[in-house]
């Protein structure tokens, strides 16, 4: 914040209000200075949040929690202040105009905590690697109910029920089941459609757990795969393992995306790997950095992410792996450890 001459920063993005202060409801702002840390909860929250943000000074707003704000900001005759542009509206922010006039210049100021939560500590790995494990777990116990008849949406069904069982919050997003020539659209829904004899069938999953979140996927085959789908698996398979070996602190993220997309061409089937190779994962299912074409972000230890390159081909399906992966000090440390290789079903 000094380097960008802030003295405070307004942050109204939930995640973020969670990551600084622990405080878990669904409305709320908070501000952070170089010395201070203050959370804005409406009445409903009170107690909430006097429990959830140990150690922060909660001001409870009754008449609004961006008026709140204003006040606090002219009793300290504050002149700055950044806010998040992603995370207020234009009614909001055409309110906080109003109560912090004509004194507060406000800045746009996104991101900065985001690149905070790109770091995780040990206390978050252990978090997500924990979520990684019910996730693998939900799947290899559920892989062997997939065969001919069976619908997506009740195999699905059937990993979310697991994952709360299990003592997940819930499915981090809605999980993906998608067969046969549905594969072909990366984001498919589970639909109604059963599963048929010689489907591909991809598996999109992650649960959710003391707040964070795990992302994995893995694909599967009925029947007896031919020479073709064999070969786009193994290119698949070998694409995200050259990608996860590239995951080294200090390398560049653009250059782990090049390293699935090499590997895809080598094999003559780059033109049907259509999304970018992977993504942050904390608090949020996506979140920074982005492993795309051109990303310059440097990696470092503690950055958690996703790798998941994958094929679609229009007719046949869809073939994605991806695990979710922690940029470790001495190398790169998978936390959906969920095996890859026993993918045919016969
Ligand atoms: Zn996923
Ligand atoms: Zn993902």
């Amino acid at each position: 914040m000094d380097g960008r001459g802030l003295p405070v920063l307004l942050v109204t993005s939930l995640t973020n209000i969670f990551y600084l202060t622990g405080f878990r409801g669904s409305a709320g702002a908070a501000l952070v200075g170089p010395s201070e840390l203050l959370l804005f909860v409406d009445p409903r929250y009170t107690l909430q949040a006097q429990e959830e943000a140990c150690g922060v000074e909660v001001i409870v707003a009754k008449r609004g929690l961006l008026r709140a704000v204003g006040a606090w900001l002219r009793k300290r005759d504050a002149r700055r202040m950044g806010y998040e542009a992603a995370h207020l509206t234009c009614a909001e922010f055409g309110r906080l105009v109003s109560d912090t006039r004509p004194r507060v210049k406000l800045t746009p100021a996104g991101g900065m905590i985001e690149e905070l939560r790109a770091v995780k500590d040990e206390e978050e790995v252990a978090r997500i690697r924990q979520a990684g494990r019910l996730t693998a777990e939900v799947f290899e116990e559920v892989r062997g109910q997939a065969r001919a008849g069976v619908s997506e949406a009740d195999l699905a069904a059937e990993i979310e029920y697991r994952m709360r069982k299990k003592g997940a919050e819930g499915a981090a997003f809605e999980t993906i089941v998608a067969s046969g020539t549905r594969g072909a659209f990366p984001h498919a829904r589970a639909s109604r459609k059963l599963l048929e004899e010689n489907d591909l069938v991809i598996f999109d999953l992650g649960a959710i757990l003391s707040g964070y979140a795990a992302d994995m996927t893995r694909t599967v085959y009925l029947g007896e795969p031919g020479r073709k789908v064999r070969s786009l698996y193994q290119a698949v398979a070998g694409a995200q393992q050259s990608a996860v070996e590239a995951l080294r602190e200090g390398t560049k993220a653009g250059d782990v995306d090049a390293a699935a997309r090499r590997f895809l061409k080598a094999r003559g089937v780059g033109r049907f790997f259509t999304h970018s190779t992977g993504h942050g994962v904390g608090l949020e299912i996506h979140e920074a950095p982005r492993l795309g074409r051109g990303e310059k972000v440097r990696l470092r230890a503690g950055f958690v992410v996703t790798v998941e390159p994958g094929v679609y081909l229009e007719g046949l399906g869809g073939i994605r792996i991806e695990d979710t992966v922690l940029v470790g000090v001495d190398g790169p440390e998978i936390l959906t450890p969920a095996a890859k290789d026993n993918w045919v079903l016969s």
